[in-house]
């Protein structure tokens, strides 16, 4: 399985976008150079699976489908615009999708706490996961000072993944990890445990 960001040399502020095999797509960004990427690699792209609702990860989402005409999964559809509505089914926890020129089996699993909607992808067989926005190389976890963020949903969320054993972490922003991935993870949930939220609760 070939998984290559697109979104690598983003001028603007964008999720990364994680190309599986020239056909599948984790997040569609919000800088135009993941379309023009797609163009030059001629890409065809059949399944789009969105980690969650954020702008900046479903902005070209929209032109995506309208260029590819793909299978679209995401946890909640209606959170998406109109326009992509009838090409989306629902990609609820527990639930899988085949990525790639192999098929790899990935299972959705719901991890809210940073958005509703906020899924992870996993492969039992690869050992890969695609994290979204949930946590980050380095012991970072994602913000939850956003609308429908929560603490300690995040922690939960996050207790649920280090249960996986995950050698290559594909995160929603920043690089790629390959070295002792579970212990990174673990060290996310730490320092997730350990801070206090930076805003004004209420
Ligand atoms: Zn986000």
């Amino acid at each position: 399985m070939n998984v290559e960001n697109l979104a690598a040399d983003a001028d603007e502020f964008t999720s990364n976008v994680f190309l599986v095999d020239d056909t599948a797509l984790i997040d569609t960004g919000a800088d135009e150079i993941v379309l023009d990427r797609l163009e030059e690699k001629d890409a065809e792209i059949e399944t789009v699976v969105i980690t969650h609702s954020h702008w900046d990860h479903i902005e070209n989402l929209e032109e995506i489908v309208a260029r590819y005409d793909p299978q679209v999964y995401a946890y909640s559809p209606s959170n998406l615009p109109d326009g992509v509505v009838g090409n989306t089914q629902v990609l609820a926890d527990g639930e899988t999708v085949a990525l790639g020129a192999m098929e790899t089996i990935f299972v959705a699993v719901h991890t809210p706490g940073h958005r509703d909607d906020h899924i992870c992808l996993y492969s039992p067989d690869e050992k890969v996961l695609f994290a979204g926005d949930l946590i980050f190389p380095g012991g970072a976890f994602g913000r939850t000072d956003l609308e429908e963020g929560d603490r300690d949903t995040l922690i939960e969320s996050i207790e649920r993944i280090t249960d996986l054993d995950v050698h290559e972490l594909y995160a929603g922003h920043g690089e790629p990890a390959t070295d002792n991935v579970n212990a990174q993870i673990q060290g996310s949930l730490k320092e997730a445990r350990k801070h206090e939220p930076k805003y004004a609760e209420g």
